[in-house]
């Protein structure tokens, strides 16, 4: 069985991740990077990223390609492997992946998060055939066709605003009577004519025959169910953390996100949590990237202590 030993590991190579590496590289340390799926992680797809890259347009697959390239010429190690257990030990922690062991004296968990799932009725038997999860991949198949989006924060309405350039009418179905996101995408969703709003409103089911044909919809308070017909339902109802390889000892949230101190360390000595696999974390790449530089920094600082 391999065994290599690195200064530092982090864990998953989206942005924050290879920000962290990046930092850390750059400050001497012997770093390795490891990812479960593609490098990028849930930006990977979105041809414009919004707030960051600051003063700059580009696309989440151009961001990661040009960190993973300059890791590249620091010498970071990028191992394409799930990690599936970290142990604490004398001195720094063991880390196990299907078919490997390696060690490191300090982690980086920058694991992130996968988008939540509704879990109503045609979900997973229309995956692919009408539902989707990446409005940026799969929009361009619903030209001129009607769609809803469900969900509410900025991530949904940044969806349907991807949509809307495709499609001929983008619904979005939203359980509450106002949205989460921030007050840019809010005007920009009222500003775009072919976006309506369902308030107040729940998508029970999905229903169709080879393709998603028509929803469910409920309405909170009367609860009068009504069915809407359309071609695509993009599901964007918020995360779910990327944290069951991580010890025990780690504190999680109610909703099981990594809890950390303000310093970014977990309740395990040396294990640092940065971007959305963190209780608390704004859900921006800018502080996603904040946060990895200042781990990466009290990681050198806690190494050459
Ligand atoms: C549709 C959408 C659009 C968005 N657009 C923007 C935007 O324009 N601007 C903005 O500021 N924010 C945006 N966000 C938010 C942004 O995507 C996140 O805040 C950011 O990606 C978090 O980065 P991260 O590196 O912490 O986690 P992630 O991007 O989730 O990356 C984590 C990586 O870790 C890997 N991983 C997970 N578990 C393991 C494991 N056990 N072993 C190895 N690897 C593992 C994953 O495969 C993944 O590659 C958007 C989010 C969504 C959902």
């Amino acid at each position: 069985m391999a065994q290599a030993s690195y200064d530092l590991i982090v864990i998953g190579e989206g942005i924050a991740g290879l920000t962290c590496a990046n930092h850390a590289a750059r400050a001497g340390l012997k770093v390795a990077t490891f990812e479960a799926n593609l490098f990028g992680g849930l930006v990977i797809n979105i041809t414009e990223l919004e707030g960051y890259p600051e003063g700059r347009e580009t696309s989440g697959a151009e961001l990661a390609s040009e960190l993973m390239e300059a890791n590249g010429s620091l010498a970071v190690t990028s191992v394409q492997e799930p990690v599936e257990g970290v142990v604490p030990g004398e001195g720094g922690f063991a880390l196990r992946t299907g078919g490997s062991r390696y060690s490191a004296r300090a982690i980086v968990a920058a694991s992130g998060a996968r988008l939540r799932k509704l879990g109503v009725p045609g979900e997973a038997e229309f995956e692919g055939r009408g539902v989707s999860q990446c409005a940026d991949c799969d929009g361009p198949m619903f030209q001129n066709e009607t769609v809803v989006v469900v969900g509410g924060g900025d991530a949904a309405l940044q969806e349907a605003l991807v949509l809307a350039k495709f499609c001929a009418r983008v619904h979005v179905v939203h359980r509450g009577d106002r949205f989460r996101a921030r007050g840019h995408f809010v005007e920009r969703v009222s500003a775009t004519p072919n976006i309506a709003v369902e308030w107040n409103t729940v998508l029970e089911a999905i229903e169709g025959g080879k393709m998603v044909e028509k929803v469910r919809l409920r309405r909170a308070g009367d609860g009068a169910v009504r069915e809407f017909a359309c071609a695509g339902v993009f599901v964007n109802v918020g995360l779910e953390p990327n944290a069951g390889y991580l010890p025990e000892a780690v504190r999680r949230d109610e909703r099981g996100f990594v809890v950390t101190s303000d310093g970014l360390e977990t309740a395990v000595p040396g294990l640092f949590a940065i971007g959305a696999v963190r209780s608390r974390y704004s859900g921006l790449l800018k502080d996603a990237a904040a946060e990895a530089e200042r781990a990466a920094a009290a990681v050198v600082a806690k190494l050459s202590a």
